[in-house]
């Protein structure tokens, strides 16, 4: 979805808490840079949960002696000559071999016809959507059979062209194109969160979906707005309105193809749901940012305060909460959990697609 290229490495078998693992992430090309790692390198993985395993360690050149004894997962001994290389970064993209460009810590293929990239944009349009048996494989088989090359085309996919692939029959057909016409309608702050930009996640969707209230207005930000305007929105820095500035502007030509098939509706400018006339106060860490947590209570009808007093609901404590928990408890204010906060705001589903950020 934004065009990084996660590298993986390959590491001798390794058994962690049960699983053989032989392959790790490496989050970014930044993290290479960081580790100093190079091809033959002994390194320490850890792996939390069902987490993918990570290397968080390097501890230099290993010897052919700590490749003995090692077993891929079906049995079969490990064997390999060991070497040392310097780790070359790609230059091209493996997908559309179109040229890579280096974003800080990132690799990016930054073409929007890149196939990875399209195929990656449509199924995470199709997932925010929360459209039912709309799938990755679907989708792939859609792109190859040349019957969509964009968002928008979903739209025009008729019966026939459907129930035609391989495994589709036509109970399925029908399905997907009832649940495509159920997203024909939109709230901006659908619409601009399923457009999968780059940091632009429910919550921040939605702060922007507020302040503009229409897409037309967005489009003339965009076009001859300010950044400044933007930036004045609580919670939203210069940064993320650039992104969100080039966001649009690179996928104009999809924005307005889609404005053509499916309505788009003007924002309810009113903050209201779940938490409707609570007052919340956040401390210690968490596991999502801070304006992240509050840009959701706001979103779901509730008020964030800097300090504990009597009038508070609630204290979100996190880890290392020191003073403001101590105050609260004094003063008999509920406490609770990040997680707790979000099962109370989850009829809305507005935290759903943090898994769905690395797209
Ligand atoms: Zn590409």
């Amino acid at each position: 979805r934004t065009g990084a290229i996660t590298p993986v490495a390959r590491i001798a078998p390794q058994m962690v808490g049960g699983v053989t693992v032989e392959n790790v992430t490496l989050h970014n090309v930044g993290e290479v840079e960081r580790l100093g790692l190079k091809i033959g390198d002994k390194v320490t993985i850890t792996r939390r949960g069902d987490v993918i395993p990570k290397i968080i360690e390097n501890l230099g050149p290993a010897n052919q002696k700590d490749l003995e004894n090692r077993f891929h997962a079906n049995g079969d001994e490990f064997s390999i000559q060991l070497k040392q290389e310097q780790i070359i970064i790609p230059q091209l993209c493996p997908a559309c071999e179109r040229e890579l460009v280096i974003d800080g810590a990132f690799l990016r293929c930054i073409s929007l016809e890149c196939e990875a990239r399209t195929n990656r944009a449509i199924t995470y349009w199709c997932r925010s959507l929360e459209m039912d048996g709309i799938g990755e494989k679907l989708v792939e088989l859609l792109l190859d059979k040349g019957l969509i090359s964009s968002i928008a085309d979903l739209y025009s996919l008729e019966h026939h062209q459907i129930s035609s692939l391989e495994r589709m029959g036509d109970k399925s057909a029908n399905n997907v194109i009832e649940e495509l016409n159920k997203t024909k309608n939109l709230s901006l702050s659908k619409f601009l969160h399923a457009l999968g930009m780059e940091r632009i996640g429910p919550e921040v969707a939605s702060v922007f979906a507020q302040h503009f209230i229409t897409m037309e207005a967005i489009l003339k930000w965009v076009d001859s707005g300010e950044i400044e305007q933007v930036t004045q929105i609580d919670g939203i820095g210069e940064k993320v309105a650039e992104i969100f500035k080039l966001g649009i502007q690179k996928r104009r030509q999809s924005i307005d193809d889609l404005m053509e098939l499916i309505g788009i509706n003007d924002e309810d400018s009113k903050h209201s749901g779940s938490l409707d006339n609570q007052t919340f106060c956040i401390t210690g860490s968490h596991s999502r940012g801070r304006k992240e947590i509050a840009l959701a209570i706001k979103n779901a009808g509730g008020k964030v305060v800097g300090s504990v007093s009597k009038n508070l609901d609630y204290l979100v404590a996190g880890e290392k909460a020191g003073s403001k928990l101590i105050t609260a408890e004094g003063l008999g204010i509920t406490i609770m959990t990040e997680t707790e906060l979000f099962e109370k705001i989850k009829p809305q589903k507005s935290s759903t697609s943090k898994t769905l950020f690395e797209f």
